[in-house]
């Protein structure tokens, strides 16, 4: 298998979800060997920064790469959908600090990349292959990941959460003909009771339900539902909860919490720098954990292919 990057270059603009502020994203083909890059316009001083787990930042509500005073936050979404259509080579600019976040998920960018059309290149695809068993356990998050030699890329995930309305959960993807239509429509979620504070800082901006299923886990009162509605920018009527979740939307899958943490896990593994082989199982992945055991890979004597 040839290294590939995208036919044609393409743009999408958003908000993002810390900053508010609307960024646009222009994603070009690139090089062989290139490997994904991201680089700023917005700064006077322009430096290249490869997606790498050895440049990760802040990991705290998203996975930030960071080189010196340079960071781009919320890369993940954008980095499952490369990977999950293993796309080897690719320039993002941005002219902002934060990828949008569009709808949650990771399908607005792999619609742009089925419909620019993916190239080959002229060089094997070098790849990093998982030769024996690793056991990695995060110790602050309690975190588990395992890796078993493979002949191609699958992830078992599991998530525990202590609350009825999601609680244990697991989501498998066997190979990234699954990703398509079974992981990258995923939204990423969130508690009520996290982002209760936020609300009262008046720190989330409306229309944070169209990129976030917002669980709820215990009951609200009629009054409550109002004011939400109205903070939400919602048409108070109509708004409710249901399944567990404050939205007038429902769940997609009713496991999409454990598939969207697998979504995440896809980009956040992919910064080991090349597409890693091997089956992967996972416990209660996040953003800190994955990005410290993409790091932990990458200096393990692993050969890279
Ligand atoms: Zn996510």
């Amino acid at each position: 298998m040839n290294q590939t990057t995208i036919k044609k270059a393409f743009r999408i603009s958003g908000h993002g979800l810390h900053t508010g502020r609307m960024v646009t994203v222009h994603v070009q083909p690139a090089p062989v060997n290139s490997g994904i890059m991201f680089r700023r316009t917005d700064r006077l001083f322009v430096i290249t920064q490869p997606a790498t787990a050895d440049r990760v930042g802040e990991t705290s509500r998203g996975t930030t790469l960071k080189t010196g005073l340079q960071s781009v936050a919320t890369i993940e979404h954008l980095m499952s959908a490369l990977h999950g259509m293993q796309i080897d080579n690719v320039l993002i600019e941005l002219d902002g600090g934060e990828v949008p976040i569009i709808d949650g998920s990771a399908r607005p960018w792999l619609e742009q990349l089925q419909r620019v059309g993916i190239e080959e290149q002229e060089q094997p695809r070098r790849v990093m292959k998982i030769s024996e068993p690793i056991h990695f356990e995060h110790p602050s998050t309690g975190s588990v990941f395992d890796v078993e030699p493979s002949d191609k890329f699958s992830v078992d995930c599991i998530i525990d959460f202590n609350d009825s309305v999601i609680g244990r959960q697991e989501a498998v993807m066997n190979d990234f003909s699954e990703y398509a239509a079974e992981i990258a429509p995923c939204r990423t979620f969130v508690f009520l009771h996290e982002i209760e504070p936020l609300l009262h800082l008046n720190l989330i901006k409306g229309g944070s339900l169209d990129n976030a299923l917002v669980f709820v886990s215990k009951d609200l009162s009629p009054r409550q539902l109002r004011r939400l509605g109205k903070i939400f920018h919602k048409d108070v009527s109509s708004f409710r909860v249901h399944d567990g979740l404050l939205n007038t939307t429902d769940r997609y899958f009713p496991n999409e919490p454990a598939r969207h943490k697998l979504l995440d896990f896809v980009g956040d593994i992919r910064m080991v720098g090349f597409p890693p082989i091997g089956h992967f199982k996972i416990f209660k992945p996040g953003h800190r954990a994955n990005t410290a055991f993409a790091k932990y890979l990458m200096e393990y004597n692993m050969n890279i292919k």
